[in-house]
């Protein structure tokens, strides 16, 4: 760091000595581990511009159709960029899909029937698909239970997939029509799983029940890797444009992609049979949709470069971090066990703090839409709850974690983060 930008952050934003020198340990001790990050963005960079060239994207695709939106070549011709991205027969890219969860909930409205039942290999899903699930929620919502689809979770062993246990129920429940995973963390204190572990847990379930759809939550993971969960195996994917593959460009909207079949049913409850996705105006944004994808393999990797570089720097501060910042990443969130709330708001607060947006606000929890424990939220981002620009979220409860994620730049997410370890080092 120029010794102008250490001046400058102490007389600018009151950093104070302990961060600063903690700063500069991590970074001397992250050094090493940016370069297969690189090798990974650069290699999905490549992919990335070789299905837009596939496509013959031109200045006509940035569409702006109104009404139906019958024969919007812009949405169409990106649904087939996807695919090839995805490596997989089909997708459904749109702004229609209010976030990642709906377009989750499509996917297993859309391919799930009465009495099928819905089998959970990576424990507790996500804090919003238990309303769509129907895990623990009383009234009568339209879950997937008021529909009569059953649903099963088996645990994590160790962190793992645990096979013996899956490979039980899929032999004896003829009833699994569905098996789902989540790649990431989500709000939980465990490792994202890598493509590895998924072709290894996929190709197990394949080999038992091929019938069976394998739907993969893959909120946070593209472009982590060289490869998605399509390329082994994965027969439905899901996930939010606000999050990496938006490029942080993308204003809203969420994708789906895998088999035709299982694609085409998700897009009934995208909008409604017979209908589909060929139906969907797309207001202008199309433009944005293209350029955030080009983008997003560079945008993920400054992500992951800041949940990095967050995991040394908390670590040398003394919390206890997940994943550690030398551990091989395939997702962008980064979690800091506080064990304290104090500290944990003051974390956010922190984040806030260096925001590009409403850096002048404070963060504090709050009973969010779908989510059972309050939940703190610092955001200060051009997109509304964009997780792909710098922000950190935490359920309040013990033993209070801070996930964290995102940061357009890697300059942005160190700067908010030693905002948020000066405060968080000033509580005694
Ligand atoms: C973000 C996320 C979702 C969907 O959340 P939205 O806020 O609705 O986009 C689902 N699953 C996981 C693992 C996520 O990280």
């Amino acid at each position: 760091m120029l010794d102008l930008t250490v001046k400058y952050l102490k007389e600018q934003y009151k950093i104070n000595d302990e961060t600063l020198d903690l700063y500069s340990k991590a970074m001397e001790d992250i050094k090493g581990e940016f370069e297969i990050y690189d090798e990974i963005r650069e290699y999905n960079q490549f992919k990335v511009l070789k299905a837009l060239q596939e496509e013959r994207i031109s200045d006509s695709h940035f569409t702006n159709s109104s009404g139906y939106g019958y024969g919007d070549i812009g949405r169409d011709s990106l649904d087939k960029v996807y695919a090839r991205i995805f490596n997989c027969e089909s997708a459904l890219v749109r702004p229609h899909f209010v976030n990642g969860t709906h377009a989750i909930g499509a996917a297993l409205f859309g391919n799930l029937r009465p009495k099928d039942t819905l089998l959970t290999v990576t424990g507790t899903p996500y804090d919003t698909l238990h309303n769509i699930i129907g895990i623990e929620v009383e009234e009568n919502i339209g879950s997937l239970k008021d529909y009569g689809v059953n649903y099963k979770q088996i645990d994590l062993k160790d962190g793992y997939f645990d096979l013996d246990k899956i490979a039980y129920e899929l032999k004896n429940d003829p009833s699994i029509k569905m098996v789902h995973m989540q790649r990431s963390t989500g709000y939980g204190w465990r490792n994202s799983f890598n493509i590895k572990d998924l072709e290894v847990a996929i190709s197990h379930i394949k080999s038992i029940r091929q019938d069976v759809i394998v739907f993969v939550d893959n909120c946070y993971g593209e472009f982590i890797e060289t490869l998605e969960p399509t390329d082994v195996g994965a027969d439905l994917i899901a996930g939010s444009l606000i999050k990496n593959i938006g490029g942080g460009i993308a204003p809203t909207g969420g994708y789906i992609a895998g088999k035709e079949e299982c694609v085409v049913q998700s897009s009934y409850r995208l909008t409604i049979p017979g209908i589909g996705g060929e139906c969907g105006s797309t207001f202008g944004v199309m433009r944005s949709f293209y350029q955030g994808l080009f983008l997003a393999p560079h945008v993920a990797m400054e992500a992951v470069k800041g949940a990095v570089f967050c995991a040394r720097i908390m670590e040398l501060a003394g919390f206890e971090v997940l994943p550690k910042y030398n551990h091989r990443r395939s997702d962008i969130i980064q979690a800091v066990k506080f064990g304290n709330e104090e500290k944990l708001i003051a974390f956010c607060k922190g984040i806030q703090k260096g925001s590009p947006i409403d850096s002048f606000v404070e963060c504090e929890p709050w009973d969010m839409p779908g989510y059972k424990d309050q939940v703190i939220m610092a955001a200060g981002a051009f997109i509304q709850g964009s997780s792909i620009e710098l922000s950190a979220d935490a359920p309040i409860r013990e033993p209070y974690i801070a996930y964290l994620q995102g940061g357009l730049t890697f300059d942005h997410a160190k700067l908010g983060i030693m905002i948020a370890l000066s405060k968080v080092l000033e509580i005694k």
